[in-house]
């Protein structure tokens, strides 16, 4: 299902431009509109999910998993490394609500500890 006022599920049913990286049945890749490093996209699943807590989701949270390895070899830096961030909540910056993993690359990144 989508949800009308979502920005993701607007992407989803192209009443929103995106530059799209992938795509399948279940999911879709599309490059960040600020992007923080030479690579980061966002791999979004095609339903309306809003957080990662959801056991009956748990499929598509795999597909989001492996899709990102997918993604990573066509944009070719599976090889040199990435790193795969899910914000949640305030804290973490979290600002669409509609689950989505941020796959970076394409440079050396900033430690995260
Ligand atoms: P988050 O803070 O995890 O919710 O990240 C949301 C991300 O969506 C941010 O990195 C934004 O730059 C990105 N974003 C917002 N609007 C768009 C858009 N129209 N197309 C692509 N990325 C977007
Ligand atoms: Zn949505």
């Amino acid at each position: 299902m989508l949800f009308k006022d979502c920005l993701f599920c607007k992407i989803i049913k192209g009443q929103i431009p995106c530059c799209k990286v992938f795509e399948n049945e279940k999911i879709l890749a599309f490059k960040d509109i600020n992007p923080v490093a030479k690579v980061h996209v966002l791999i979004i699943p095609k339903i309306h999910i809003e957080n990662t807590g959801q056991r009956k989701h748990i499929d598509i949270l795999g597909e989001l998993l492996i899709s990102a390895e997918d993604i990573a070899h066509k944009l070719n830096i599976f090889e040199s490394g990435y790193r795969i961030i899910i914000n949640r909540g305030k804290d973490a910056g979290q600002i669409i609500d509609h689950i989505h993993l941020h796959l970076i690359g394409g440079e050396p990144l900033n430690p995260i500890n």
